[in-house]
This record gives structure tokens, sequence and C-alpha cells, in this order.
């Protein structure tokens, strides 16, 4: 881990902000992205306190020029970058006939053309350097089908079957392109608050009073994805409670 430069985008809360915070206390150099510039300046500053290195930028990942801007930085800053953790992710779920259409488009840009953006912003240097590494998070809802997910987890089946193919032609190409994709089932975070439709932010409220586990179980399986020797690629990872069914 240790002088490798990370970015990771979705990492002003859960999932990318634990990612970063252990990713930092491991040695990597993170750079992090995310619409809330408080947030991340907050992080930025705990992890600076705690003796890690870290900066960041202002990042909507529907935005291809905030995507490149960010992949410049870290090179800018540290001359190269060795992995992405495409995170950045909303889960506004709702029957379909509760005609959310507006959450069905923005979870579209968001979970889908958000890691199309980022990969077109780091696929040229990664292929260049001729090594890095693409991190996605999927979702268990992107390997088994949900009431309440036909969008959310269609644009996570999307994740899952663009990072196959990555892989699959990063390897055919001899890139040295690893890529790994988390499937995670109920974490804690702050991802409930963009449910909408107040009966599927009940019930989902419930099942992770229930069941929800730490975003430091996703944070160690980034970790552990990305200190495997560079011949070796972690292709999937299914995380979630040990009691949720
Ligand atoms: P959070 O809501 O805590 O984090 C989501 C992150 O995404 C935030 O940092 C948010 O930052 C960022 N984000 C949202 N929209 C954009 C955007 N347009 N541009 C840039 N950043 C954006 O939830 P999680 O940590 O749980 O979510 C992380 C990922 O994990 C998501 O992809 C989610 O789908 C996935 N996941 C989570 C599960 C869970 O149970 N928590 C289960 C399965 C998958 P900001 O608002 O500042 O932009």
């Amino acid at each position: 881990m240790q002088s490798k430069v990370v970015i990771i985008t979705g990492a002003s809360s859960g999932i990318g902000a634990a990612s970063a915070k252990l990713l930092a206390a491991k040695g990597a150099k993170v750079v992090l992205g995310a619409r809330r510039e408080d947030k991340l300046k907050q992080l930025t500053d705990e992890i600076s306190a705690a003796g890690g290195e870290a900066i960041y930028q202002t990042l909507d990942v529907t935005q291809q020029a905030d995507n490149d801007a960010i992949v410049k930085l870290a090179k800018d800053t540290y001359g190269k970058v060795d992995v992405i953790f495409l995170n950045a992710g909303i889960m506004p779920s709702a029957p379909l006939s509760a005609m959310k259409t507006d959450d069905w488009h923005e979870m579209v840009d968001i979970n889908i053309k958000g890691v199309l953006n980022g990969v077109a912003a780091i696929l040229p240097t990664f292929t260049t350097q001729k090594s890095g590494q693409v991190i996605a998070t999927s979702s268990v809802a992107g390997l088994k089908a949900y009431p309440g997910a036909a969008v959310y987890g269609g644009t996570k089946w999307f994740v899952r079957e663009f990072m196959e193919v990555l892989r699959i032609e990063s390897a055919m190409e001899k890139t040295n392109i690893r890529t790994a994709t988390i499937y995670p089932a109920a974490i804690n975070t702050e991802l409930l608050s963009t449910i909408s439709d107040p009966t599927t932010s009940a019930g989902m409220q419930a099942l992770y009073e229930a069941h929800g586990i730490s975003s430091d179980r996703i944070a160690s399986v980034v970790a552990f994805a990305i200190e495997q020797p560079a011949d070796t690629n972690i292709t999937e990872f299914t995380v979630g409670p040990t009691t949720q069914p």
C-alpha cells in the first residue's frame, strides 16, 4: 500500500470515507472526490492529523470534466495513479408503479454514467503506465432481483458486466490493469437518505437497523484487493452482514 496513489469517488461519507481512512492509515496517498466540499475538507484534515496523506477535489461524477480534473490533480501532485475506486452512488429505490422517473434517470446518470466517466478519465493513464487498478462498488442488487430495485439493481448489474469486460479486455491487451468489483449487502452509511419513497424508506430502515454492519468492513476488502501482488486479480467480493438472509 505504501506510496500507492488512490483516487476515491464518493469519498465524502460511508464506504468511500471509510476506505479513504483505512488506505491512508496503511500508507496510500488518497485523492478524494465527491460533491460536498465541507465533508471532503473535514476528512482530509482528519487523515492529515493522523499522519496520512490526502488531497481532495469537488467532483460530480456525472460531469466528464470533473472526472478528468481529479485524475489530473492526482497526476500533477503525485506523478501517477495506481488505483481508482469508482464508488459514488445513490439508491432511491421504489416500486416502478411509484413512477419516480426523475430518480430513475438520476440513478442512471450517477451509478452508470459516473462509472463510465471515471473509466474514460483514467483509462489512457493506465494504458500508458501499463499498470493500474479499477475497483467499483456494485451491490448485491447487481447479483439478484429485489422488488423496488428495478432501476437501482439495473445500474449495479451494469457495473458487473462492464467491470468483467474491462478485466477480460485488459488481460487480452496486456495492459496490466486489475479490476475488482464489490457487492455489498446492508452497510450502515448515508445511502438510505437518498430514498424518496416513504414505504421503501421505512422497509429499508428496518432492514438496516436489524442487520446493517460498518462501512469499515468494505474498506478492508478494498485494501485486500489493492494489497495483492500485481500479477493477482481479486475479481469479485460479496460482503454483507452474517445475519442478513
Ligand atoms: P453514502 O450515501 O454514504 O455515500 C455515497 C457517496 O457517493 C457520497 O460520498 C456522495 O457524496 C457520493 N455521490 C453521490 N452522488 C454523487 C455524484 N453525482 N458525484 C460525486 N459523488 C457522488 O452511501 P454508501 O457509502 O453506502 O455508497 C457507496 C456505494 O456503495 C454506492 O455506489 C452504493 O450504491 C453502494 N452500495 C451501498 C450499500 C449499502 O448498504 N450502504 C449496499 C450496496 C451498494 P456527495 O453527496 O458529497 O456527492
